[in-house]
């Protein structure tokens, strides 16, 4: 279950969803109706994460850039905190 980063309130709002092409995610976007904090999850299905061990040594570079764009995000995200502090 999804809880509020900000408050771990239960009470969600999705306001937008993407699918991005070539990830095995989806990205929503959503605000919490407690504290009205906004803030995004990535979804993955786990059957298509293992797809893409299961398929062989090329789609485990699949999965590696799946690491690497999550990191991107996340790296991003952390530069938006350190920015919205000072
Ligand atoms: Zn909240």
């Amino acid at each position: 279950m999804i809880q509020c980063p900000n408050c771990s309130s239960k009470s969600l709002v999705v306001n937008t969803v993407k699918e991005r092409p070539g990830t095995a995610y989806t990205w929503r976007s959503r605000t919490c109706k407690e504290c009205r904090k906004t803030f995004s999850t990535r979804e993955y299905s786990l059957e298509e994460l293992a797809k893409l061990i299961d398929e062989g040594k090329e789609s485990m570079n699949d999965l590696r850039g799946q690491c690497d764009d999550l990191l991107s995000d996340l790296a991003e995200l952390i530069t938006q905190y350190k920015t919205s502090n000072d």
